[in-house]
């Protein structure tokens, strides 16, 4: 439970309602900043404006998943209020106050460093990103299903990396029936490939590997799918980039050459966004629950 402990929301979109709703469930006092305009109540729960709030009494801040932009602002599609995040506001907070977000910025980082505040970016931990591979592989198999006219049985799929996204996209693909091969450039990651009964390459061997493929798919945020690789595709063959913006394909020349390339962010709240706010939702509680604990044990 998270009895007497002040949880000031921030911003958000769908996904921040799972949170406030586990969070509620928990007991857990939250104050919602950039909710004025959602009808739903929470019993436990208060819409307020940012300047009505005692940030000295706030033991944890939740950011929505991007955290803020580079000025400080936080996206509310709930309010058409301006919310920032700034120094006075977060000096304001107790030493023991932490910072949610899924990922960060040069903005929040610099914030956090002058003002000594603790961030977890949820993103970051293992357990997360595992967890958002699952709507991300379905957002994925939704995208190649609008953007082909063949199955993806039968079909040649070239997975680039086996990290979380990549070993849960080439087994998924795989066990649709298509024949995944998977780049990557570790021998570990070569073995645990074949492993999977896969077809394993290294990626210094990329280009003789897209030759008869039908659907590449990139999880390395790195320019990998360059030019030259493009040019080895057959012309029918859909290319698409899960790797964080700008992915890791050569869009332009992709365009050029007449290849369907598709960056493709943010899946698991486009396709999921109940479940992609119960991931987090349920690894927040149980970050601010161990805090929680970790302080009462303390003043012992
Ligand atoms: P990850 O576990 O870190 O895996 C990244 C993979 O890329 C690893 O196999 C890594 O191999 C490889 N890699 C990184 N840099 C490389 C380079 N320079 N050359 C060759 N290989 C390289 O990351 P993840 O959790 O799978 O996420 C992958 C990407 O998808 C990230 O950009 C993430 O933000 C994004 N993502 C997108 C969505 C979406 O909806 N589109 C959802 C979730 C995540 P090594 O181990 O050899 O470094």
């Amino acid at each position: 439970m998270l009895t007497g402990m002040h949880v000031a929301v921030i911003g958000g979109d769908a996904r921040q309602l799972e949170v406030i709703r586990k969070l509620t469930e928990l007991d857990a006092k939250l104050s919602l900043i950039g909710f004025d305009q959602l009808d739903h109540g929470f019993t436990g729960a208060s819409k307020v404006k940012i300047d009505e709030v005692d940030f000295s009494d706030v033991d944890a801040i939740v950011l929505p998943v991007h955290g803020t932009n580079m000025e400080g602002e936080i996206n509310t599609i709930f309010s058409n209020e301006k919310v920032v995040l700034t120094e006075p506001l977060l000096r304001q907070t107790p030493n023991h106050c932490t910072v949610y977000s899924g990922i960060s910025n040069d903005y929040l980082d610099g914030l956090i460093t002058i003002t000594g505040r603790k961030h977890v970016q949820l993103f970051e931990r293992d357990d997360v990103a595992i967890y958002n591979s699952i709507p991300t592989v379905e957002g994925t198999i939704m995208m190649v299903i609008q953007h082909t006219d063949f199955t993806i049985h039968g079909s040649r799929v070239a997975v680039l990396g086996l990290g979380r996204v990549g070993m849960s996209v080439a087994r998924t693909f795989a066990s649709l029936g298509a024949h995944v091969k998977v780049g990557a450039r570790r021998s570990e990651h070569i073995a645990r490939i074949t492993e999977m009964g896969l077809e394993p390459f290294h990626l210094n061997d990329l280009e003789n590997n897209v030759k008869d493929i039908d659907v590449c798919i990139n999880t390395i945020p790195h320019m990998i799918v360059t030019a030259s690789v493009i040019s080895k595709m057959p012309a029918h063959t859909l290319i698409v980039d899960l790797a964080s913006k700008p992915g890791g394909t050569d869009f332009r020349y992709a365009e050029k050459r007449g290849i369907k390339a598709l960056l493709a962010p943010g899946l698991p709240g486009i396709v999921a966004p109940k479940t992609a706010g119960q991931i987090v939702a349920n690894v927040l509680s149980q970050l601010l629950s161990d805090d929680l604990k970790k302080r009462k044990e303390n003043k012992k």
